[in-house]
């Protein structure tokens, strides 16, 4: 396998990052996550947007965030990924400088990484369905920002496998936020709700596009809070993301939602995404 480590692309036995890499001692930057279809990149403008306002955010200085475009499609084709499906991950941290909170001197060159590996989609996942469960949110108040400190998430996926069950929905102040790597979305009398874009969430680029599908389809969306107490009253709930793409919870906290599978919205969406797709890696 061949990886990309600061400007070179060498075999992965041979990337090795610096123990002083502040992203090893401080968690001090951020990742990003692209889906490939036939060697097509899924929204990558998209993608490398929300890389520059999570870099921006932080203040890291990275001048050729638009070359990750270019690292993404050499990654694929020298991985011999052009077809089927893959994930692209990229991971750039504030670089490497002895231990001290403070900002490294100005130049230290970010740490930039990126991998392609290969992807094969949990299917009967998408078709019937998950059981997920909900999980007090205790992340900062920051979540907009693509951080990969993700230890809340960790420990609530953890959580959803010791209760065998797929995944979890944090919950904050009595809202069902977003899923521990998704956003969640409801289906209430017909009409699509999601979280707003605040800094509680992070604003998908999956969840625009599931917006983008709604409106096209003239099903109505709606960005406000889904409360917890509210959440019996959901015909259909489902989690969206780069990798899940759009994926049913047909189980929450062990009561069906609806009527224990997927329902008709989530399939239209679902169908529509596919069409999406197919269209990009030309049919
Ligand atoms: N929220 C969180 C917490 C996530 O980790 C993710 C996945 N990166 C998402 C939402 C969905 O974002 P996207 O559709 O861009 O993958």
């Amino acid at each position: 396998m061949i990886v990309y480590l600061n400007g070179q692309y060498i075999p992965r036995q041979q990337a090795s990052i610096d123990v002083d890499d502040r992203g090893f001692l401080f968690a001090d930057g951020i990742y990003e996550v692209v889906h490939s279809y036939e060697g097509h990149l899924f929204q990558i403008d998209a993608h490398l947007q929300r890389m520059e306002h999570g870099l921006r955010s932080l203040h890291i200085a990275m001048d050729d965030v638009q070359a990750m475009r270019e690292v993404a499609e050499r990654l694929i084709a020298e991985n011999g990924l052009t077809s089927g499906e893959a994930i692209v991950y990229f991971q750039i941290t504030r670089g490497s400088a002895p231990r001290t909170h403070g900002f490294p001197p100005a130049g230290t060159p970010p740490t930039v990484y990126a991998v392609a590996t290969p992807y094969t989609p949990q299917r009967d996942q998408a078709e019937e369905g998950i059981a997920a469960i909900l999980v007090p949110d205790p992340r900062w108040v920051r979540c907009d920002i693509k951080s990969f400190a993700l230890l809340p998430n960790v420990l609530a996926r953890q959580r959803a496998i010791e209760a065998g069950v797929a995944d979890a929905v944090f919950v904050r102040d009595g809202v069902a936020i977003e899923g521990t790597s998704s956003n969640f979305f409801g289906v209430f009398n017909g009409e699509v709700v999601t979280a707003p874009k605040t800094n509680y969430i992070l604003a998908g680029i999956t969840r625009d596009v599931v917006i983008g599908l709604c409106a096209d389809m003239g099903v109505p969306v709606h960005e406000r809070p889904i409360l917890e107490h509210q959440l019996g009253q959901a015909q259909e709930l489902f989690l969206a993301s780069t990798i899940l793409e759009i994926r049913p919870i047909v189980r929450l906290n062990d009561h069906p939602v609806g009527t224990g599978t997927p329902g008709p919205v989530t399939r239209r969406i679902q169908q529509a995404f596919r069409d999406l797709i197919s269209d990009l890696s030309g049919g």
